[in-house]
């Protein structure tokens, strides 16, 4: 599956958003406030953004419940459904471009669109492209018992499990290993 450096920044753009949502009560908003959605959008180089505001701050977190979703699906049809919806609302106007130097590549949303409306098109449609592919099985989230965060499974069998391998499933080994070597202790 060929994955474009505008896909792979729209991919890592909406895992961040997705888990930049509080998973519960004890864990904190990830976007409280303008600055921090100012900040995810300048990380993350989301061009041609105008000045934010609270509207925008909460659209944006109203279209990260429904990329949560997707990454929730149980099968590609449910997935697609959710996809179409995002895009759908977000109006698109796909366009090719070589901004800041990159190579030809396809914009999707809309000249002038929000935020919200920016990141539900562009991260949408490169989501899209794993259903058409074949491959919404790679959008997962983690399956460590404490850890629900959304990531994009890019290795070659399709095999990982976790989030990131070098906390949660590290994490999981270290609790197998003691959980086997109190069995045998027995
Ligand atoms: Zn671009
Ligand atoms: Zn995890």
């Amino acid at each position: 599956m060929l994955i474009t450096h505008d896909t792979r920044c729209a991919l890592d753009t909406v895992v961040d958003l997705v888990n930049s949502a509080p998973e519960d009560d004890t864990t904190p908003e990830g976007l409280p406030d303008v600055a921090a959605l100012k900040e995810f959008v300048r990380q993350h180089e989301v061009s041609e953004v105008g000045a934010l505001t609270e509207f925008d701050l909460t659209a944006v977190r109203r279209i990260r419940g429904r990329f949560a979703a997707v990454f929730a699906a149980p099968d590609a049809r449910a997935a697609a459904t959710l996809i179409n919806e995002l895009i759908a609302a977000a109006g698109t106007t796909p366009r090719l471009t070589d901004h800041d130097g990159y190579d030809w590549h396809v914009h999707y949303f809309a000249p002038g669109a929000s935020v919200a409306d920016h990141l539900a098109a562009d991260c949408g449609m490169a989501l899209a492209f794993f259903v058409v592919a074949g491959e919404q099985e790679r959008l997962r989230r983690c399956e460590a018992p404490d850890c629900r965060h959304a990531f994009v499974d890019l290795s070659r069998n399709r095999s990982r499990r976790y989030c990131d391998s070098r906390t949660c499933g590290n994490r999981l080994h270290v609790a197998a290993y003691r959980a086997r070597r109190k069995e045998a202790a027995g």
